[in-house]
């Protein structure tokens, strides 16, 4: 079995129901068991500015799919949750990403990994912290190093 990371976000509708309403959908994977799922942060919106508050969360679960596997079963969730991709930074329905997948880094075309912007978002860091304190970032360090550069973004604990 391995051990991934996932970050969930959302930002239109009931954004904290549908935080909620995810992590029953990935407590339900095939070949995988939700170990973890970290507080409800909200957190002001990156990139366009004109959009509602997000709010943010993570996860971890054990699973013998593969990186590419996991990756196709949140994409499935997130259509699920009727999320339509338009603007890149834009408002989602929810938004799953696969930050950490055991020690591997991977760069296929749909797949990076560890997720290339994990470490400078506070909407990601905060919620992996509080799941994972004693994580290591594959080639970047401490999970915790990299918090207080991100401290002045806006985000607070529900
Ligand atoms: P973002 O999450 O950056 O706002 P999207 O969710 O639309 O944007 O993802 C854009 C693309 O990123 C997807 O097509 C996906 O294949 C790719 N991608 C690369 N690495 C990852 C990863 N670790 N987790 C999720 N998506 C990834
Ligand atoms: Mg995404």
């Amino acid at each position: 079995m391995s051990l991934a990371y996932v970050a969930l976000g959302a930002n239109l509708g009931d954004p904290a129901a549908t935080v909620r309403a995810a992590f029953a959908a990935l407590s339900n994977l095939p070949d995988s068991r939700l170990l973890r799922t970290s507080s409800l942060y909200r957190t002001a919106p990156v990139g366009l500015a004109d959009q509602p508050e997000f709010i943010n969360a993570a996860a971890a679960l054990e699973t013998s799919l593969t990186p590419e596997a996991l990756l196709d079963t949140l994409f499935d969730i997130e259509a699920r949750f009727g999320r339509i991709r338009a603007e890149r930074n834009g408002p989602r329905t929810l938004d799953l990403d696969l930050l950490l997948y055991d020690n591997l880094s991977l760069a296929l075309p749909r797949l990076t990994l560890p997720h290339p912007r994990l470490h400078l978002r506070a909407f990601v860091l905060y919620p992996l912290a509080e799941i994972a304190p004693g994580l290591d970032i594959p080639g970047r360090g401490p999970v915790t190093a990299w918090l207080p550069a991100v401290a002045n973004q806006g985000i607070a604990r529900l």
